[in-house]
């Protein structure tokens, strides 16, 4: 089945050569065609070129009305299953409470824990679903969901079950991913071997088991897990066949990045306190950096040093972090916006490390994150123009128009 898109007035985001993830200068430089064409063959990309050029046969033609049209969006961070928002403890944020001091007091994960173990699966999937749809819906593609807020066998189980259950759902990739280190559970606080033990030894043997993970996360932060705690964990995720990714330097220099390095994660994501160690430890290392900008802006800590980063040519990448409690954001496009004005991103290198870097810290760089002949066919349509520029600038709206996954129009 060959469909073709044709009457594309610019088409964003071209690799002739494709390549694993863009770094330096090469980060400012996002290639596109006007008046362009795109062939579709089985849900994959089979060509592109311009109207000038003459359009290849298909067997279906479908008429973008001379939109610009981009590259769908790869959201390698999410907890976007969980129970309840918490607005509440926001309110107490703003009168002056900090996330440490919310945390302390039973609020924080531990009240997302609390209120996720007693919600129904049904009911979580419910709402997961609707969450889903509108992040693709705002252009996002491809996206990664945590479990992380069961903190006990069953519980992260359900959580990843519901993950598991999105994915046949919905066309868009959904990667799972297992944090039951997300912190220590309420009945564990005077036995943190024992929850680390259970984790171990019975929580993962039993996700790997199931299938119910494509990696391991831990939050290896102050007040959370320390390095020797995470590396314990991720080893053993290792040995399940699990790759690691890291919450790495949100709280402080608390050593997570050189964990990460160390134990060849994926990636090391948040990164607001990094120095140059952390910078060159990540440099030599094939563990990608990525930064959260909307939990920066939700939560008032400081930005992930992004120029920093590029001048180091480290491939960063984008997520939304997209969770209850400090960054409640399910919008590409506002995060794409925010790396560029509080971070100093140029709108092209912030472009790609919310595509084709993102989609490297999932290890999907051949599958997705550019327009390149083989790669899925998700993109979305835009009526604004100049959309490379634009799309940040005019930020809090959405920009998409129309949205396919796989060649399919996504409603
Ligand atoms: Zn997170």
């Amino acid at each position: 089945m060959r469909k073709l898109f044709h009457n594309i007035s610019r088409l964003w985001g071209i690799e002739y050569t494709p390549e694993a993830y863009k770094s330096g200068a090469a980060m400012g430089v996002v290639d596109s065609l006007e008046s362009a064409w795109l062939l579709v063959e089985d849900g994959l990309i089979a060509g592109f070129g311009t109207e000038a050029e003459g359009r290849p046969k298909a067997n279906e033609y479908i008429d973008v009305k001379d939109r610009e049209l981009l590259p769908g969006f790869v959201d390698s961070h999410t907890h976007a299953v969980f129970a309840v928002p918490r607005e509440k403890e926001w309110r107490m944020r703003l009168q002056g409470a900090s996330y440490e001091e919310i945390a302390e007091n039973g609020g924080g994960i531990l009240n997302s824990a609390a209120r996720l173990r007693e919600t129904a699966e049904e009911q979580l999937y419910k709402d997961a679903y609707a969450r889903v749809e509108r992040m693709i819906q705002h252009g996002s593609t491809t996206i990664e969901i945590k479990s992380g807020y069961g903190l006990d066998l069953d519980s992260e189980l359900k959580m990843l079950r519901v993950i598991k259950r999105l994915k046949g759902e919905f066309p868009a990739q959904i990667r799972a991913t297992f944090l039951g280190a997300h912190a220590i559970p309420a009945e564990y606080k005077q036995d943190r071997e024992g929850y680390i033990e259970l984790i171990i030894k019975t929580m993962l043997p039993q996700v790997a088991y199931n299938l119910l993970a494509d990696h391991v996360d831990v939050f290896c932060d102050k007040g959370f897990f320390t390095p020797a705690e995470t590396e314990k964990i991720l080893k053993a995720a290792e040995k399940l066949g699990l790759p690691a990714k890291i919450h790495a330097n949100e709280l402080g220099l608390t050593g997570g990045v050189q964990t990460a390095v160390k134990l060849g994660a994926w990636s090391a994501d948040h990164l607001e306190h990094c120095g140059e160690e952390e910078f060159l430890a990540l440099k030599q290392s094939d563990t990608v950096p990525v930064a959260l900008p909307g939990t920066s802006y939700f939560l008032g800590i400081p930005f992930a040093h992004a120029r920093k980063m590029i001048a180091h040519e480290l491939p960063l990448a984008l997520a939304s972090d997209f969770n209850p409690g400090s960054s409640p954001v399910c919008n590409m496009q506002m995060i794409w916006s925010l790396a560029c004005s509080q971070m100093r991103m140029l709108p092209e290198e912030a472009f790609w490390a919310c595509t084709l870097n993102a989609a490297r810290a999932l290890r999907l760089e051949t599958q997705v994150g550019s327009v390149s002949i083989g790669k899925e066919a998700n993109f979305f349509s835009t009526k604004t123009e100049n959309a490379m520029q634009c799309i940040p600038y005019f930020f809090g709206v959405n920009h998409a128009e129309k949205v396919w996954v796989r060649g399919e129009l996504f409603e």
